[in-house]
């Protein structure tokens, strides 16, 4: 059962083979067996998973059910959820209660979804492996001594081994893609403002988007009907039509013409990696796609952009961890300066740190114009970049990460190589563009994924694509030996 997709699990509980509560118990004893191993949940909510998934049972047996209701899913535990803890995988909201759901909460809770939990993740979002956690690395399912990427670690973790059929993830500069790539997994990061961020605890604000982990591309569009819609309560969010997401999945692919960025596949790409985007690009080719070489000439200014943007940000964002309103408070004050600096000194990991020092330095007084402004001014060029592209080409093609799964602390002393874990990702977000992760081999018993880059709000091609491929292979099939 735990090996089906949400097409399926849908279509059973449609036609009566299980009910959403041995469903959700199915998943909630995996869950409980196995995130030990694993550590991909922060919270598991068995209790309130048990009685949203006696109401979806209800409204199945009314008559009345959608899609998606009573299958169960997991939150990244960036996102709000009423009456649950919300960490956002740090000391500082390890208390937090949330007050409310966020939008997305809301909507999968609408549609019927049940919450099984909530995952772990890097430390606000910041990482790309999950070890800046205040709760502990996550295991890659695949090897255990392996980081299964980040900052939805937690997510992709448990999805690759199914412990739940699908999570919520965000993405700030690869957060949904390269965790997916890394555990072999499906994940759509949509064009910034297709997704509310409400609700959703902010990183870096002109980049954060939320969006699907899933096996497969179909169950990525049905969870993306679900998610995607304009919402006041974002002052970002796009109002504007949502599609089907599902109706084009099955289109043909003859004459779709698609980019490969020079850039990307010529500079460092490792063989094994170069042959497997081949393989991928054949596939394609039987399918009917175009390939043609195209120039981004801009990407290697990405990473170093990326790295004052996201920092500026966050430090103004993080501002309100102050230990006055909400989260941790250090012990005894001796004032309202030594509370501060205790509850920020000691709430704060290092690596959150070290980005809320390097934003403010960014941000302050003299430093701006020559940090800020011209990364802001660079941003402008990378999307200038992909606008030219896609005059050319309908999709990109591109690598999702430069790597497989790294040993856990291989990087984690090493920021720098740590940043170049998103080094194909990265321009998407300041672009504010779609880009979508699948599976497309493996290197060594390692799952790989390859990327595909879209126009804004072309969602629905990315996930045509990505279904056509997925139905002529299996990659998306895989399952570690040992979460059979
Ligand atoms: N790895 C990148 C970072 O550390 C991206 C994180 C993200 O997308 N949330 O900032």
């Amino acid at each position: 059962m735990h090996t089906k997709t949400l097409s399926e699990l849908s279509n059973a509980l449609r036609t009566r083979q299980c009910s959403s509560r041995e469903l959700t118990g199915h998943f909630l004893s995996r869950l409980k067996q196995h995130n030990a191993t694993l550590n991909c949940c922060i919270s598991i909510t068995e209790e309130q998973a048990l009685a949203q998934a006696a109401a979806a049972d209800q409204r199945i047996q009314a008559g009345n059910a959608e899609a998606l209701t009573g299958i169960p899913l997991l939150h990244k535990d960036i996102f709000c959820t009423q009456g649950i803890k919300t960490s956002c995988g740090s000391k500082m909201l390890d208390n937090f209660i949330a007050p409310y759901d966020a939008t997305v909460v809301e909507k999968l809770n609408a549609a019927g979804m049940v919450t099984l939990g909530k995952t772990n993740m890097d430390e606000f979002a910041m990482g790309s492996s999950n070890e800046t956690s205040y709760y502990g690395a996550v295991k890659n399912p695949w090897d255990l001594e392996r980081v299964p990427g980040g900052s939805s670690g937690g997510s992709a973790a448990a999805v690759a081994a199914c412990l739940a059929p699908a999570a919520t993830g965000t993405d700030t500069g690869g957060s949904i893609r390269q965790p997916a790539a890394l555990c072999g997994i499906t994940g759509l990061k949509p064009t910034y403002g297709r997704v509310s961020r409400y609700g959703m605890i902010a990183f870096a604000s002109s980049l954060d988007q939320g969006g699907p982990m899933t096996r497969t591309a179909e169950d990525a569009a049905l969870l993306l009907n679900c998610m995607a819609g304009f919402d006041p309560r974002d002052s970002t969010s796009v109002e504007r039509e949502v599609p089907d997401y599902t109706a084009d999945l099955n289109n043909g692919l003859a004459g779709l013409k698609m980019g490969l960025p020079k850039e990307y596949i010529r500079t460092g790409l490792s063989e094994a990696m170069g042959l497997n985007l081949e393989a991928m690009v054949l596939e394609l080719q039987k399918l009917g796609v175009k390939i043609k070489e195209i120039n981004l000439p801009n990407t290697q200014l990405a990473v170093p952009v990326y790295y004052v943007v996201a920092p500026a940000e966050c430090s103004s964002n993080l501002s309100r961890f102050d230990g006055v309103r909400f989260g941790y408070r250090c012990e005894n004050p001796k004032d309202l300066a030594d509370l501060y600096q205790r509850s920020r000194g000691e709430g704060f990991g290092a690596e959150v740190k070290r980005r809320i020092m390097v934003g403010t330095y960014a941000l302050s007084a003299g430093y701006y114009d020559a940090y800020y402004l011209k990364a802001q001014q660079i941003r402008h060029l990378i999307s200038d970049d992909f606008k030219q592209a896609f005059q050319q080409v309908d999709v990109i093609l591109a690598p999702t990460s430069p790597t497989t799964a790294f040993k856990i602390g291989e990087k984690a002393d090493d920021p720098i190589t740590m940043y170049l874990s998103d080094i194909y990702t990265i321009a998407v977000n300041l672009a504010g563009l779609p880009g979508m992760s699948v599976p497309t081999g493996q290197i060594q018993g390692l799952p790989v994924g390859m990327q595909l880059i879209g126009n804004y709000f072309d969602e629905a091609r990315l996930l045509n694509i990505a279904h056509r491929y997925q139905q002529v292979t299996q990659w998306h099939r895989q399952v570690p030996a040992r979460f059979m």
